[in-house]
């Protein structure tokens, strides 16, 4: 057990030796979505462009509010005004320019207009209602960085600045192989004895999309020694890196962590985690490797922990360490584990505080991929811990993973 290396230690590694991705292409805004940033936005407007109202209402200066004033003007969003002429208020609307010459805005509910000539209650301050210009983004500064994973309202932030495309880096090309001669893909027909379906594949292409990155499909590959070298290689060559599933053990018919070593080299292997031990990383020639371990829970949490987060150094994003929120285990661990172990849990009740309330999926078996699917969250147990129940455990929402 103290051989294998914990995962703090192993992601620190892992990340160290990441070399991002340099190639940039420039997008359109509405294609944007979900790449990362290649470059560091600036401003050259301010945003708004002009002091505006934010009411219908009426403009005006206000120390003149006082007495009643006639309305000299309409100004509506859109059309700049005209100077106010002083004693006078202008009819304005949301989002119109403030004219020259007014300080504040009355709502139109404290205001009564006859005749065109409008009287207001109550106290008026100088800039009332009146959102100045370049409160959201002042010219020159810097709105997003690089290396920023875009977001819908990034998009609408780089569009507030007039910006209509925007310099992001290639997605990132993963090749993904699933080793085992048990494998069937889905679709080819009923399984025969001994086999199963091949779910690390799916798994595997659907969290390499919510990353918005090429899911390069190099599919199965059978337990043998001199086609895992040549599917390893190949994989290598059409990809800024290697994942597979299966076959990193030391079974005999285990070949991928061999191949690796023949090819390239084995950086790590075995972590001190639970589910997915015998996770592998290394090179390829000059491609970066990551070794899942086969099973289908194992696949999740440990692309998840270590592979997600190398994936996207080398997509070019510094991510911060997963959130992670505090929960009240409605369960125990009795037996003190040596390994980092992230049991599946469902959560019910509030998100704050102490209301929200762990449960863990009845099956934690590493081959029970329901426990995924049927979850909320991983709760984070770490080594040599045990845990009462109602006791504090820290959980990672699986909705942040993918
Ligand atoms: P391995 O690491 O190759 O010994 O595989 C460990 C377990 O995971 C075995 O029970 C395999 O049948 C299972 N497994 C491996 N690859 C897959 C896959 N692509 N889909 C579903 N199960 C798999
Ligand atoms: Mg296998």
């Amino acid at each position: 057990m103290s051989a294998l290396l914990p995962v703090e230690e192993a992601l620190a590694q892992v990340l160290a030796s990441a070399s991002p991705v340099q190639d940039a292409v420039t997008l359109p805004l509405l294609g944007a979505l979900g790449h990362v940033l290649a470059e560091s936005v600036v401003s050259s407007i301010d945003v708004p462009g002009d002091d505006n109202s934010a009411m219908d209402g009426y403009a005006l200066r206000a120390r003149d509010a006082s007495s009643p004033l006639p309305v000299s003007q309409r100004i509506a969003a859109g059309t700049p005004g005209c100077e106010l002429k002083p004693g006078t208020a202008a009819r304005i609307f949301t989002g119109a320019a403030i004219p020259p010459g007014a300080d504040a805005v009355v709502m139109q509910e404290n205001c009564s207009e006859q005749d065109q000539v409008v009287s207001v209650s109550g106290a008026v301050t100088a800039g009332q209602n009146i959102r100045p210009r370049g409160q959201d983004i002042g010219a020159g500064a810097t709105v997003l960085s690089q290396g920023r994973v875009l977001r819908p309202q990034d998009l609408g932030l780089l569009a507030s600045i007039g910006r209509d495309s925007v310099s992001v880096y290639r997605p990132l090309r993963v090749a993904v192989l699933s080793t085992g001669d048990e494998l069937v893909e889905p679709g080819s027909g009923p399984l025969h004895s001994a086999q199963l379906y091949n779910s690390n594949r799916y798994t595997l292409a659907g969290l390499l999309r919510s990353l918005n990155m090429e899911f390069v499909d190099c599919g199965i590959v059978p337990d043998d020694a001199d086609t895992t070298a040549q599917a390893l290689r190949d994989a290598a060559a059409r990809a800024d890196c290697v994942i597979t599933s299966g076959g990193v053990s030391v079974g005999e018919e285990d070949h991928v962590k061999t191949q690796v070593e023949r090819l390239g080299q084995l950086q790590l292997w075995k972590l001190a985690i639970k589910p997915g031990k015998p996770l592998a990383f290394g090179r390829i020639a000059d491609t970066p490797f990551v070794g899942l371990p086969g099973n289908p829970t194992s696949v999740f949490v440990t692309f998840c922990l270590i592979a997600r987060p190398f994936l996207r150094r080398l997509q070019g994003v510094d991510e911060p360490a997963l959130p992670r929120l505090r929960a009240r285990a409605n369960f125990s661990v009795d037996r003190p584990g040596g390994r980092q172990e992230y049991l599946r849990v469902t959560l019910a009740g509030a998100s704050a505080g102490d209301g929200l309330q762990a449960s863990r999926f009845s099956n934690q078996s590493s081959g029970v991929l329901s426990s995924v699917s049927h979850s909320d969250a991983l709760a984070v147990i770490p080594p040599a811990t045990t845990l009462a129940e109602g006791e504090p455990v820290e959980v990672i929402l699986l909705d942040t993973l993918a």
